[in-house]
Order: structure tokens, then sequence, then C-alpha cells
């Protein structure tokens, strides 16, 4: 009787102790700011003249991916014919764009934009639109859902996400990890809860 209460006590205690650290770890930051019209209604742009007609499939699973993950998101894109007014232009760009070092292999990167074009940051203010460049160096010939996962990624920076580094242990079950550290290729409830607390 009294080994039962010591173990249940020490199985209470282990699991408060580990209670705040996991719910630490499963909270993705966000810079700051989002779209200025929110993600109701993204419109994108895919830019077919520099080859991210390639990336199409993967772009659109990943729009799907974010707009329903399995559970309830504030995610909706429209996908559009021209750039003229859209929120989201996706690009592909050779490695030489991201870095002049060759041996740095860049996946994707975002940027952000306000209405008059100007690159800001949406650490400090709300953006109009974003790009993001896919490297192709990088992705052409890598695992199709690891691209597909770099892509859901991209879009959840666009959105206003940032990345889940948490030093002492990386949350690896979040779309918003790093490639070297993440599990997962999907979008996950930590990343949509992250989108319901910015919008
Ligand atoms: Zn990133």
């Amino acid at each position: 009787m009294k080994k039962e209460k010591k173990l249940f006590t020490m199985v209470i205690f282990t699991i408060l102790l580990l209670m705040p650290k996991t719910i630490q770890a499963a909270t993705v930051p966000v810079y700051g700011y989002g779209y200025a019209k929110g993600i109701s209604r993204v419109s994108y742009w895919i830019d077919y003249s520099s080859g991210t007609g390639f990336y199409e499939y993967l772009i659109i699973n990943a729009e799907h991916n974010w707009e329903n993950p399995g559970w309830t998101s504030p995610v909706n894109m429209v996908a559009a014919s021209s750039n003229a007014g859209t929120m989201l232009d996706i690009y592909t760009k050779p490695n030489s764009f991201f870095t002049s070092n060759e041996n740095v292999k860049v996946l994707g990167l975002t940027e952000y934009f306000n209405n008059s074009g100007n690159l800001v940051y949406p650490e400090d203010q709300t953006y109009a639109f974003t790009r993001i460049h896919i490297n192709d160096d990088t992705n052409h010939n890598r695992n199709a859902t690891e691209v597909q996962g770099t892509i859901a990624h991209e879009m959840g920076h666009a959105f206003g996400l940032a990345h889940v580094d948490d030093a002492v242990s990386y949350n690896k079950e979040s779309i918003m990890g790093q490639s070297w550290y993440r599990t997962v290729q999907t979008v996950q409830p930590c990343d949509t809860d992250a989108l319901y607390r910015l919008y």
C-alpha cells in the first residue's frame, strides 16, 4: 500500500516535471506581425518563368495541408493567374541567389514587403505581400515529401511564424522546425495554434 502511494506520487511528480517543458517546447513562436489583410484569403502566384512549375504540385499540396491539416485552420489560399496585388509570390532561384558560399545549402527563403514594394521585417510591422524563393539547386533532386515540407515551412514564415529554435530541446514536431532536426513534413496542431495567436 505504502509502496503504491510512493509510486503514485512519483508518477504525479514526473508528470508535473515534464508538463511545462512539453508545453513550452510545443509552442511555435511568431515574429510579431502578420499579413495586414489576414490569412483568410491569401492570393498566391507561381512564377512559371523561373521554373517554379516543377514544384507546382508540391506547392498545391502544401497549400491544402495548411488549409486542411485535419483540424480547423485559419488559412485559406487562392491561386491567381498574375502577381498583380497578390499576397504571396513563389519563385525558383539558383543557389547563388541565397549565398555566395557554395558550401552553404539554403533550401528556401521568405521575404516581406510593404504596399510600396519595400522590404520590411515581420518583427517590426505588418506586411502587404511576401515572396518565397525555392532553391532549385538544393531541392530539384530532393525527396518530394521533404520538398513539400520545406514549401509548407516557408508558407509558415510567410504567415508570420518563426523557427522553433529551443536550444535545450528542439521541438522536432512542428513544420517550423528547421529541416536538419524536423521530424515532420506536414502542418502540426502547434503550427495552427500559433496562427490563431497571431491573427
Ligand atoms: Zn525557416
